[in-house]
């Protein structure tokens, strides 16, 4: 099928006012990696670009606090639910088919959840499955807002994410709740189910499944969808607008993954693990950053150092907390 009919369409969209987000920061997200707020208070301009009247008046209507974009090909739509900055601006993408939907990825925040999930109700089809992309917290933790409203929906992910989770999960959420209180998860959701590589169709939509390792996190799931020309490439490739997640350092094979997707010729829509959808010349800019982000490691001693070089060879990129955090992380054991 041709994805003659793709166009983004922004449903809704209700930013996150830069004094609210001040005074979410002051109380909650400054202790933990210290943000630096100009940049990540600033909007997104493509949500901007992607903006209709109609979507002006949809999230007047709903007071929803994240954005959904709308990617249709045909009968099937891609709806990617965007968090605000304080939830880390984490995507869920709910991928609908004729009868069906099959979530991937749970936000950090409850709340955020939440919306998913009743964005998800309204669109009046069950819920084939939920599958996790990576052991990371901001992408699992309100999987127990999803499951609690979709009790029948099993969850899916990689062999060897669960273990992941149930080995590390319980910590990592106790280490957010003085910051988010009562919107972090109060369980920890272990996947039940394990994703097999290769190509699956699920609700007559097909799904090549990949799996990736040594990248921004160990273990990372992506996947094609041959027919929209569409790829899912989570946390493996970031925006042209924000900075990376480098805490893994795993830079070399990093790079070695992104070539690999680069060869993947005719997915020119990239689902990704953070902010709005991209076209494919952001493998490129990814490559850029992470080989900048290895040079500035190799260079660096000490983190305060890999920061501060960091965000001055990106100077315009949001979310510098990324490089907050993974500054601390790299260093955080002798080298
Ligand atoms: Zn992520």
């Amino acid at each position: 099928m041709l994805p003659s009919n793709s166009r983004f369409q922004r449903l809704s969209q209700a930013a996150l006012s830069r004094s609210r987000f001040l005074q979410l920061a002051a109380g909650a997200l400054l202790p933990f990696v210290g943000l630096r707020l100009s940049a990540a208070a600033a909007p997104n301009p493509q949500l901007a670009q992607n903006g209709g009247a109609s979507g002006t008046k949809d999230a007047a209507a709903s007071g929803r606090m994240g954005a959904i974009l709308v990617n249709q090909f045909g009968p099937v739509k891609i709806h990617s639910y965007l968090s605000p900055t304080d939830g880390f601006h984490v995507n869920t993408q709910i991928i609908e088919g004729p009868t069906a939907v099959v979530i991937f990825d749970g936000q950090l925040l409850l709340p955020y959840a939440g919306e998913v999930a009743s964005y998800v109700q309204a669109l009046g089809k069950p819920v084939d499955r939920i599958i996790l992309s990576h052991a990371h917290t901001d992408h699992w933790s309100g999987l127990q807002a999803l499951t609690e409203r979709f009790p029948d929906a099993r969850v899916f992910a990689l062999d060897g994410v669960a273990d992941q989770i149930r080995a590390r999960g319980q910590g990592r959420l106790d280490s957010f709740r003085p910051i988010y209180g009562d919107r972090i998860a109060t369980k920890v959701t272990v996947p039940t189910e394990i994703i097999a590589e290769g190509v699956q169709r699920i609700d007559g939509i097909t799904y090549d499944f990949k799996r990736f390792v040594d990248a921004e996190s160990d273990l990372q799931l992506a996947a094609l969808l041959p027919e929209q020309k569409v790829l899912m490439a989570f946390d493996l490739v970031f925006s042209p607008n924000e900075h990376l997640f480098t805490g893994a350092d795993h830079f070399d094979h990093w790079m070695t993954v992104l070539e690999q997707l680069k060869v993947l010729q005719g997915y020119d829509t990239l689902t990704i693990g953070h902010d709005t959808p991209v076209n494919r010349s952001a493998i490129d800019s990814t490559i850029t950053y992470v080989k900048r982000a290895k040079e500035i490691h190799a260079a660096s001693t000490d983190a305060k150092t890999y920061n501060e070089s960091l965000k001055a060879a990106f100077p315009d990129l949001q979310h510098a907390e990324w490089v907050d955090l993974s500054a601390k992380l790299l260093y955080a054991s002798p080298r």
